[in-house]
């Protein structure tokens, strides 16, 4: 068992954020190999790969028990503790993934450099706004053919109304690829040794651009390219500035090639010497400081077991303040009730291990039979709550059809139980008797069937419903009533009594949302 510091250490707890195949995989596994956490490349990559075979997904979590070891990756680099939580990016898309985000203090984007802004990344990218997060733009794969950086730092800027700030810049791109010019330190990094290997980079230092030797570093055509985009860039892009990072109101932008290790090295720095250190968290009746000395934390994610033989879940706490020693009595804040938390996880690449102590902003798994749910707060000082751990917009509605109908009480309290763990929301239509289950990603509705028959035995069936999306409204009582009347087949309330717009596309919410401006169409409702 590792050792662990007795005094509060520091941590960057982060997560990445891109659109599949950009080269979050590939990334994860050098910042791994960086931290010395893993040994041999390909091993994130395998895990990568079956975790996105879909079909193999339940298999795999039946096989292995608890799987879990993929979701928060602890590596440790000069004496910082990195605590990089995974969000599935892929098929297996879920609300876990949005909810993952509110357990991190920042999150680097990763931009594959010949696409630009994708789907995924512009959806994981408004859940970061929304708590502020502060993000550092990695332009993956500047060893292919990609688009011009201007265009791709612009687009960052246009579609994501942030500020950039490039901190390096590519040296030509693809075949042309001749290294990356830090525009912070004024060095020359050039590809050297195999590629794909662990970095070794051959770094020349330079006085500036107007240096004569970068002509010897790189061809005269680089160079004299170089120094005319270099000289826009300083021109057109705010300076970096730490504070406005820290915000959530500008992005540094690194280039680079995670595949071959170019610029992997910087990024890695700047989360170190930039990103922020655990934040206060949002809290009723008070924020929580990390400072506090009693511990508190929340659950941002709940896995459950697959298999009928052990109901073990594993509840995901992100500590908040304090030190957290193993064996502690915490309260589940709003039940009272006392956990002993005895068999805590802590994570390392791969591996688990019992978590001896861990520290704000730190992610420990607490197995335990259902009791712990997500969005609870626990905590050994006075009662507060964490706040701003949201539900998401639906992107699938389904009906549930009983295939008995004899088990429609059990179906309600299976649907509530599942909707407050996370695993779906549920909508009572206000007309027609049948409910209606939403997801943000088609996985979510396999867990739910599977969970409906295994563990509560009721044999459901999942149908089309006529909506595909939904909105929580809200507004002057009367200004909602009469919309609620107008629109009663399209109106529903969720498990809070909430009521909640249902609509077939985004166009037809749109048209809606415009001519109700007086009321408000939220696509996010944060947990009281
Ligand atoms: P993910 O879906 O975001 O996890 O992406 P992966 O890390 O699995 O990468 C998707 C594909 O892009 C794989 O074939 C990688 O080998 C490739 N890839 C990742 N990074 C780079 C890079 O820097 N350069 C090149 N040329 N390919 C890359």
């Amino acid at each position: 068992m590792a050792s662990r510091p007795t005094t509060r250490p520091d941590r960057r707890t982060f997560a990445i954020i891109s659109h599949p195949d950009a080269g979050k995989t590939t990334l994860t596994e050098k910042l791994l190999l960086f931290g010395g956490a893993i040994r041999a490349a390909g091993e994130v990559k395998a895990r990568g790969a079956a975790r996105r075979a879909r079909s193999d997904w339940m298999k795999i979590e039946q096989q292995r028990g608890i799987s879990v070891t993929s979701s928060v990756m602890t590596f440790e680099r000069e004496g910082l503790t990195f605590n990089l939580l995974d969000t599935p990016g892929h098929e297996d898309f879920s609300e876990d993934t949005y909810r993952t985000l509110t357990a991190v203090d920042s999150a680097v984007m990763v931009i594959d450099a010949a696409r630009g802004i994708e789907a995924q990344t512009r959806k994981l990218f408004e859940v970061c706004r929304l708590r502020s997060v502060p993000i550092i733009t990695f332009i993956n794969k500047v060893d292919r053919e990609g688009r011009s950086p201007f265009e791709l730092i612009d687009e960052v800027a246009d579609q994501l109304a942030l500020d950039v700030s490039p901190m390096n810049w590519p040296i030509g791109m693809g075949g042309q690829f001749e290294g990356l010019y830090s525009l912070e330190r004024c060095d020359v990094q050039r590809p050297s040794g195999e590629a794909d290997r662990s970095y070794d980079g051959d770094v020349t230092a330079t006085t500036g651009l107007d240096d004569a030797r970068l002509d010897t570093l790189i061809s005269a055509q680089a160079a004299a390219q170089l120094r005319e985009d270099a000289e826009l860039a300083g021109a057109g892009y705010a300076a970096f500035d730490e504070v406005a990072y820290q915000n959530g109101d500008l992005t540094p932008v690194f280039f680079g090639s995670a595949l071959k290790d170019f610029g992997v090295a910087d990024l890695i720095d700047a989360l170190a010497r930039f990103a922020p250190s655990p934040r206060p968290q949002p809290a009723e009746p008070a924020p929580v400081s990390p400072d506090d000395p009693a511990v508190t934390g929340f659950i941002f994610k709940v896995q459950a077991n697959m298999n009928p033989m052990h109901r073990d879940r594993v509840a995901f706490m992100r500590l908040c303040s304090g030190k957290f020693r193993r064996g502690m009595k915490l309260n589940q804040v709003g039940t009272g009730k006392a956990i002993a938390v005895h068999s805590p996880i802590l994570f390392f690449a791969q591996n688990r291990e019992t978590a001896e102590e861990a520290f704000p902003g730190d992610i420990i798994g607490i197995p335990n039979h259902g009791t712990l749910r997500v969005g609870d707060t626990l905590t050994d000082g006075p009662a507060r709550t964490i706040t701003g751990l949201p539900n998401f917009a639906p992107e699938q509605l389904r009906r549930v059809v009983l295939k008995d109908p004899t088990k429609t009480k059990q179906l309600r309290k299976a649907l509530d139980d599942l909707a407050e763990e996370g695993i779906i929301q549920v909508f009572y239509p206000e007309v027609g008797g049948q409910w209606i289950v939403g997801v943000v990603g088609q996985l979510q509705l396999e867990v739910l069937i599977s969970r409906l028959e295994v563990e509560y035995k009721v044999d459901a069936m999942l149908e089309p419903s006529p909506w595909n999306t939904a909105r929580w409204i809200a507004g002057e009582a009367d200004v909602l009533k009469t919309f609620i009347a107008d629109h009663r087949a399209a109106i529903a309330t969720d498990r809070d009594g909430r009521a909640v717009f249902m609509a077939k596309d985004n166009w037809e919410l749109s048209y809606v949302e415009e001519r109700n401006r007086s009321l408000r169409f939220s696509a996010t409702k944060e947990r009281a």
